[in-house]
């Protein structure tokens, strides 16, 4: 088994998976994997609201690094490979802490005291998150505290993540245990490893991102991220020591990541 003494954990899709077409992104991915793969005591998690299917098959298509954890369905979900084939498992140490958060539930208790809402297709669904789908136009966020209040009675701590998607007129609705989202377990594994804060770094570039930038460790915001995640970044980091833990590449995807971790000394420098 290596030491390990850094943890860098990345947002897949606009951070590691370029999303702008152009040719030169794959020998970006290549010079990364490079040399990320000469950091020995260095590991990879990459943190995602992908399941593990269409993880696994975003790393095939770009031919990203060998991850050695894979924390999928915005967090609730922690996967490692299995030693004795070449499957990733699921971390039990990682669902309990799921069922603690979720009030000692599971999404299962979910579904039964939220029937009748229109849930999503049932590959969307897991062991910790159920989701939803609404019209925009039946004005979904009004049934909101409706929602929360059933949870409530039934003793189910969770967290609605809402979004809307102006382009296909659909809003989306995650019920996932209480306080969990991408930096939830990205936390969990810092104490698995028993990491200080300053050795473990994260990168993203959108919303989803922003509760990992502010919480307390490293992070890479890469040059493509959305502006107003990086205005809100920019206004948040008042002191001097939330600005050393931000780093605003100027670089997008993953060579930005790349020039994030040289700044962090992940890397050697260029
Ligand atoms: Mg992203």
């Amino acid at each position: 088994m290596k030491t390990i003494l850094y943890l860098l954990a990345s947002d897949m899709d606009g951070t590691i998976i370029p999303l702008d077409g152009k040719p030169e992104r794959r020998a970006e991915i290549h010079r990364f994997t490079n040399a990320f793969e000469k950091q020995k005591d260095a590991a990879l998690a990459y943190a995602t609201g992908r399941d593990l299917e269409r993880v696994l098959q975003g790393m095939a298509e770009w031919k990203l690094p060998e991850p050695d954890w894979l924390i999928c369905d915005v967090g609730t979900s922690l996967y490692h490979p299995d030693a004795d084939s070449d499957r990733w498992i699921l971390c039990e140490a990682y669902r309990k802490e799921m069922k603690k958060q979720f009030g000692g539930h599971t999404a299962d208790d979910v579904a039964e005291i939220l029937q009748g809402y229109p849930e999503q297709d049932p590959s969307r669904q897991t062991e910790f998150k159920h989701s939803y789908v609404f019209p925009v136009e039946d004005e979904p966020e009004k049934l909101l505290p409706e929602i929360r209040q059933k949870l409530q009675a039934a003793g189910i701590k969770a967290e609605l993540v809402y979004s809307v998607d102006v382009y296909s007129g659909e809003a989306f609705l995650d019920v996932l245990p209480s306080g969990v989202a991408k930096d939830y377990a990205v936390h969990f594994l810092r104490n698995q490893l028993q990491l200080d804060t300053n050795h473990v770094t994260y990168a993203g570039d959108s919303g989803n991102d922003e509760h990992a930038f502010k919480s307390g460790i490293n992070g890479i915001v890469v040059n493509n991220a959305d502006p107003k995640l990086i205005g809100e970044l920019k206004a948040w980091a008042d002191t001097d020591e939330k600005r050393d833990r931000l780093f605003f590449a100027s670089e997008p995807f993953i060579a930005g990541v790349h020039e994030g971790c040289r700044h962090f000394g992940l890397l050697p420098p260029a």
